[in-house]
Order: C-alpha cells, then structure tokens, then sequence
C-alpha cells in the first residue's frame, strides 16, 4: 500500500482523479491516518423541527405550541430555524397557521426564520407577515414534484423564479431544497447528475444555499459521496447543505461523509419530528441532538446548547405524546 500514493501522483490523469473523486485526495495523502480526515472547524446547523417536523403531524399542534416550540429553540443558539410554510391550507391543513406564527414568534437576535413559499401568493402572504428569508421545495424526481407540490420540476421552476425575482427585489435570501435526492417514494434510485441538474437550476436562479434532502432516508455514505461528487460540480460546495432522514439508521454516516466532503451546513429537527407520508416506514428527520452530539463530539463548534435542545425536544414530545427520535435525549432519559 506504501507505494500507491506515490504511484498514483506521478500518473497523469492524478489531476483528473482528484477533480473527478474529491474525497480520494485525503486516501492518496501518504501518513494521513483517519484521526487526521479534514472536517469542517465550524458547523452550521438549520433546525427544521417546527416546519419540516410538523407538517405531517395528523393532529393540528395548536398555533401557541408552535410558538413555543419556536422561542425555546430561539434560546438554544441556533442561528436558522425553519418556522412554517406558506403552503395552501387545503394541502397542509397543519400548517394553516403559518401567519400567526410568524407573527407570534418572539425574534431573538442573530437568529433567522426562514420559512416555505411554494409560489409568489405564499411568498406575498409571507412577507407580509414578516418573514425575512425564504426556502423553496423542489424536487429532484419527476413523480415526486408531481404527487408533492402538483406540478412538474419545469413548472416548479418558473415558480421558484418568480419568487426569487420578488425575493431579490426585497433582498431577502432564498435557500433552496432538492428533495429525493438519494432516492424516490415513487421512481426509485436517483440519478446523481438529475440531482446535480435541480440543484444547478435553483443555484442559477439565485438561492443562496441548496439543501440536498434524502427525503425518505434511504441513502448510505456510497450513494451520499456519489451524489455530492455530481453536484459539486456545479455547485460549489460552500452553497450546499445536506437534509438527512433517519429511515435506514443512516443519517449520521451520511452527515459525516458530507462533512468530510467540505459541507458545513447539516439540516436536523429537534427529537427527529418528521417523515414522509408517501414513504413506507419512513422515519423522521435526523434529531438534532443526534447531530450535536457528534458534532460536538469530534470538536466542530456549532454555537448550540445540546442540553437545551434536549430540554426542548422533551416539550414537544410530551406535547404531541409521544417517544423522542433521539437516541441521544433517549440515553439522557428525555420523554420515553
Ligand atoms: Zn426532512
């Protein structure tokens, strides 16, 4: 094995290889021993618990408990928490609410709300109510744009654009999410350039930040380093955060192969709220417990306080009755 590097630098296609397989170069680096991978010195973590988590909830949360969900968060050092979603009432009754609380919400400094606007009305409707960052929800699968926001991944774009126009006029952020993107409810495997392909379009449309969603949790590190490989292409990797579902037990190794590929930026809800309803057995997101632990375990700083994020996710669990998704809040002995 001690002459491979060697071997392999002095190869002319060394370049390429590099260029074409980033997470090689650490492999090729000769002593590098896995105590020395690269990670990321600062972590960005975006909770999505009160938006993503809860819009799936069958029984309406009643609008103070979103509240509160929200302002405990706000105190935990989270700098982006994902509020609610400007979405149709008649297609997410749960989230119905959205304008009460934006407004409900006590703002703490230093901390956005970003919030869902699948069109110009959501976006309108959000503004009004004060929201100062938005998030657009396409979709690398055909089927699942179709059955999830009911219009094709073209259609769905011109919306997107039309938001983005109206977003940039105001100077306000768009971030925007590639959901399916290690695999479809409805097609299956996802090609990694169809991913790259949606991700590029909403980058060149003028989203700051595109978050990479395994929206059914059935990725592994193989398929993670794959896709990410195909969109750092025509993303840059400083754009990019990655939206992990605990499905297949595998959301922290794909959250580590990001990192080790140069994403900084991880999306998690508190007590793992979430899942997808067109996904059998689909679990929720990764709990962000979950994910400071390890963070905070391998000295990558992310400014949040776990034990009160567990505090948290202790109110919302025994709100809505039920177990936490964290392991972490579960060997801490959270709501059981
Ligand atoms: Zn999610």
């Amino acid at each position: 094995m001690g002459n491979v590097p060697t071997t392999v630098k002095h190869c002319l296609s060394y370049e390429q290889l590099i260029q074409d397989y980033p997470w090689l170069r650490r492999w090729l680096l000769e002593e590098k021993t896995t105590t020395e991978l690269e990670y990321p010195e600062f972590v960005k973590v975006v909770e999505v618990g009160p938006r993503d988590g809860l819009q799936n909830e069958k029984e309406i949360v009643p609008t103070e408990m979103k509240i509160q969900l929200i302002d405990m968060l706000s105190q935990t050092g989270l700098s982006v928490i994902e509020a609610t979603s400007f979405v149709s009432s008649k297609w997410v009754p749960q989230m119905a609410d959205h304008s009460d609380v934006l407004r409900g919400i006590k703002r703490a400094q230093h901390v956005q709300y970003p919030v869902l606007t699948p069109n110009i009305q959501g976006f309108q409707a959000a503004v009004e109510a004060g929201a100062t960052e938005v998030a657009v929800f396409g979709s690398a699968s055909e089927t699942f744009s179709k059955k999830n926001i009911n219009c094709s991944i073209d259609d769905s774009m011109l919306r997107f654009q039309e938001v983005v126009s109206a977003a940039k006029e105001r100077h306000i952020p768009v971030r925007g999410y590639v959901s399916c993107a290690l695999g479809c409810p409805h097609e299956g495997h996802m090609e990694p350039a169809k991913v790259a392909e949606v991700a590029k379009r909403l980058y060149d449309m003028g989203c700051c930040e595109i978050s990479l969603g395994d929206t059914i949790g059935v990725g592994t590190p193989g398929t993670m380093c794959q896709m990410l490989q195909t969109v750092m292409k025509e993303v840059p990797t400083k754009a990019l955060a990655v939206h992990c579902h605990d499905t297949y037990g595998q959301a922290l190794p794909n959250i580590l192969t990001a990192l080790q590929m140069g994403v900084c930026v991880v999306d998690s809800a508190v007590a793992g709220l979430g899942g997808c309803p067109y996904a059998q057995g689909s679990s929720g997101n990764v709990s962000t417990e979950d994910v400071l632990y390890m963070l905070h375990g391998m000295g990558i700083k992310t400014g949040v306080n776990l034990s009160k994020v567990t505090e948290v996710g202790d109110f919302i669990c025994s709100t809505l009755n039920r177990k936490t998704n964290s392991k972490v809040a579960q060997a801490r002995g959270g709501t059981l």
